[in-house]
Parts: structure tokens; C-alpha cells; sequence
């Protein structure tokens, strides 16, 4: 696989940041904006902020106001309203890494940074615990748990791992998988987080590093195919992680209802 990733900005960031018309069209559909009525936090104002990153003169924004970068919830309704298909939500990532490369990010989400990268998931959770889960079902035979060569990895995700409330998905999908009769088997206490919250903090080195292991991790069983729970996990790996490692993933990324779709489809 090829491992060398692209230097940011990217062409379509810059193409994406000559196109926006400052039309404010997606101002108001934006929450935070509706929320707040402050216009520092509309989509216009933060394309304003990369464009100073982007010509140099990040040194002169202030803390307070590169702060704004993480008002923003990434939920996306600015990219559906843009007549211009503008992808806003790249953008906006983009403005996180040159925050926190700047050093300017809100001091609040060090500790959490911390955390994560020290545990390998946002909960601070003990990372021997990520397979506990299913003592905690009552998984008494948890046959592809522990970490083997298989066709299919399950890749648990932090959340359905470490709480509680998502917890039933994953005892769920170990017993769709037994009852399909899949070669199956997880990363263990190898499985790192996605990386998702990492690139939401704009520490991409950090994403790309997790992405890194990740992968390693799965090419050790020796699976052809990764499935997902998590519809956060999914979008790293499907849409995140070869820009991040600037290659072609060497397995392919199924939701498990994608791949319980394959079997209706073979049963019709
Ligand atoms: S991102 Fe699109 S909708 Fe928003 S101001 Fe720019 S052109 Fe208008
Ligand atoms: S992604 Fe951010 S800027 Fe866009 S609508 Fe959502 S909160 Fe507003």
C-alpha cells in the first residue's frame, strides 16, 4: 500500500473555497447558527478563517475567534443547502487541523486528546477491557473474540465496546455472524479507536497514525473483509482512511447490513 498522504490544502479544498459565493444560503439552515444568531459561527465567517490560515496570516487570529472552528456540530446540513455543492464539512475539518496546528484550539479538549491517544478510545476506558463486553452479555463462547486468521473482522468500535447502551449491537452481530457461519474474528484489545474524534480535533498526524494500526491489525488475520456496527467507524474506514494513508485500503469495508444484504440477495 502506498503510505505517503497529500499535504493539506488539497485541490478541492481550494476549489471548494474559490466557489463559495458568500451567498449565506447555508446560514440558515445551519443550527448553530440558528441557535446562536451569531454570525461569527455561519459558514461564511470560518471559510473567511481558513482563507487567512491559508495566505499565512494565522498568526494574527486569536484563540477566542479560531474557537469558532468547534461551535460547528459537522452535522452537514450546510453541504445539502449549497447550490454550489460545495463540500463544507471537508472545509471545515480543514479549519480544525490548521487550528490545532496553530496551537489555537480551545485549551478544554487537550485533556481529552490526552485520553484518547493514551487509552486508544475517547472514553478513557481501560484498552485490556475492549473484548469485556461479552462477558458482560454473556457470551460464554465467544469463538472468534480473540484474534485469528479469518475472512471476516468484526471491528467493534468504541462505543458499542465501552457502553453499556450500545453494547446489545455487538452481541447482536456476533450471533448473526455465527448463524451465517462466518470465518469471523476480531482485532481484541488490538482494535484502536477509528480515529474519527482525532480528525474532529484536527490532530490528522494522530488519525493517520490510529488508521495505520488499524490496518496493520487486520492484515495480521489475514481478513478480506472488515465490517463495521458503527456508522462513525464505517465513514473512517470507507471514506477517511485511504486519504489519510494515501492508498487503497488492502480488505474491503461492509456495514453488517451490507453484508446481510448479500445473503438475502443470495437467498432470493
Ligand atoms: S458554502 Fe455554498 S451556500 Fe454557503 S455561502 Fe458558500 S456558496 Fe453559499
Ligand atoms: S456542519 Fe457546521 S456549519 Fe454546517 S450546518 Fe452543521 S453546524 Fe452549521
Amino acid at each position: 500500500m502506498k503510505r505517503k498522504s497529500e499535504a493539506l490544502p488539497k485541490r478541492y479544498h481550494v476549489l471548494n473555497l474559490d466557489t463559495c459565493m458568500r451567498c449565506t444560503l447555508c446560514a440558515n439552515i445551519c443550527p448553530t447558527y440558528i441557535a446562536s444568531g451569531d454570525l461569527k459561527v455561519a459558514p461564511a465567517s470560518r471559510i473567511k478563517l481558513i482563507k487567512s490560515f491559508m495566505e499565512g496570516k494565522g498568526e494574527n487570529l486569536t484563540r477566542e475567534l479560531c474557537t469558532e472552528a468547534f461551535r460547528c456540530t459537522l452535522c452537514g446540513r450546510c453541504m445539502e443547502s449549497c447550490p454550489f455543492s460545495i463540500r463544507t464539512v471537508d472545509l471545515w475539518y480543514l479549519l480544525r487541523y490548521y487550528t490545532c496546528k496553530a496551537g489555537k484550539r480551545p485549551e478544554t479538549l487537550d485533556s481529552f486528546e490526552e485520553r484518547l491517544l493514551s487509552n486508544r478510545n475517547p472514553y478513557g476506558a481501560d484498552s485490556s477491557l475492549r473484548t469485556y463486553w461479552a462477558e458482560m452479555l454473556g457470551i460464554s463462547d465467544p469463538s472468534g473474540l480473540t484474534p485469528r486468521k479469518a475472512k471476516v473482522v468484526l471491528f467493534m468500535g468504541c462505543t458499542p465496546a465501552y457502553r453499556s447502551v450500545a453494547q446489545d449491537t455487538l452481541g447482536a452481530a456476533v450471533a448473526l455472524l455465527n448463524k451465517l457461519k462466518e470465518s469471523w474474528t476480531t482485532l481484541g484489545n488490538d482494535e484502536w479507536c477509528c480515529g474519527c474524534p482525532l480528525l474532529m480535533l484536527g490532530n490528522r498526524e494522530a488519525a493517520a497514525e490510529f488508521a495505520r494500526h488499524n490496518v496493520e491489525a487486520v492484515k495480521a488475520v489475514d481478513a478480506s473483509v472488515l465490517v463495521t456496527i458503527c456508522a462513525t467507524c464505517y465513514k473512517m474506514f470507507k471514506l477517511e482512511y485511504e486519504e489519510l494513508l494515501g492508498g487503497p485500503l488492502p480488505f474491503k469495508v461492509l456495514h453488517l447490513t451490507e453484508l446481510l444484504s448479500k445473503y438475502v440477495t443470495e437467498l432470493n
